[in-house]
């Protein structure tokens, strides 16, 4: 971690985190780590994301989904929470959930710890504003900004740096699914994203698997069912997933198996059962249903 980098508003992100990671090639009384996270994009101004905030916490607390007792978490039932607001209302969403179990991200960072480079943020500057995750290489980003594989795969080890956890999104447009390219473009994306990322560097092999789980997440999210309506039907969710757990797997060692793997594509309270239920389907990123306190609070009680 650098100097500059800071747990901020949370506390410590690092004692809290990685207790709960199982896999079926380690533990086989356990279970991988569940995450719900949502996308806001370029969404909310700050006197909806306040009211979201206070939504979600009350709900959630009342629920008890991430205020768990013992006896859940023995269930292994917690649901790790997690939000990603625009760069502006970071400040208020950690203030206005601090103390909660919900943790905050950053949509994007520049892969340099500081700089002139205009309209970017540094992992230390996520850091220092609480953050304690970090998207790379949603493709939003890869669309809007040209961004290369090269480039996300420095962005995911400058937040790895910098005690953010990254969640590498990978996916395929239609054109590339329709042409059969589908697991070549998954490969290369998470080859490439990882390959500077601790986990991949050759020290995974010396990992314990709940450590290598708790330094990175992978998203599949397919183009074609982003912002879409479009959904991945639970069985094509589950061939890319498993396809992704065996590349992260031989990339990294098996200590890697326990890495949570989200699905990306209009997730919405109606789809999400279907999908949680595939064995590698370990959660959500999800974007449009997560502006609206209800259907992410739906989405959460399903992933549980
Ligand atoms: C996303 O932004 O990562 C996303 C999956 O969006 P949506 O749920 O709206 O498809």
């Amino acid at each position: 971690m650098s100097g500059e980098g800071g747990a901020g508003p949370h506390g410590s992100g690092e004692g809290r985190r990685g207790g709960s990671a199982g896999t079926r090639n380690g533990d086989p009384g356990a279970r991988r780590r569940r995450i719900v996270a949502g996308n806001w994009k370029m969404h909310l101004l700050a006197a909806a994301a306040a009211g979201f905030c206070a939504e979600v916490r009350r709900s959630l607390a009342a629920a008890d989904r991430v205020a768990p007792t013992a006896a859940s978490l023995d269930r292994g039932a917690r649901v790790q929470v997690v939000l990603f607001p625009s760069f502006p209302l970071i400040p208020a969403v950690v203030r206005d959930l601090a103390g909660s179990e919900v943790e905050v991200g950053g949509q994007d960072l520049h892969p340099a710890e500081r700089g002139a480079h205009t309209g970017d943020v540094s992992a230390p500057q996520l850091a220092d504003a609480g953050c304690l995750w970090a998207l790379c290489g949603h493709s939003e980003r890869r669309r809007d900004h040209g961004e290369s594989d090269e480039l996300i795969g420095r962005k995911v080890a400058a937040a790895a740096r910098h005690g953010l956890t990254p969640v590498l999104c990978v996916g395929e447009t239609l054109e590339q699914r329709e042409a059969g390219e589908t697991f070549a473009v998954l490969e290369r994306q998470l080859r490439t994203g990882l390959a500077a990322h601790p986990v991949a560097a050759g020290t995974a092999g010396v990992l314990a698997a709940g450590t290598a789980a708790a330094l990175v997440v992978v998203a599949y999210e397919p183009v074609w069912a982003i912002g879409t309506g479009l959904t991945a039907s639970p069985e094509t969710a589950q061939e890319a997933h498993d396809f992704l757990r065996r590349g992260i797997c031989s990339a990294t060692g098996a200590a890697a198996g326990g890495v949570t793997l989200l699905y990306g594509g209009s997730v919405t309270p109606a789809n999400a059962a279907g999908l949680i239920a595939q064995p590698d389907v370990d959660g959500f990123l999800v974007g449009g249903a997560s502006l609206d306190p209800g259907q992410f609070l739906a989405i959460i009680a399903c992933s549980g």
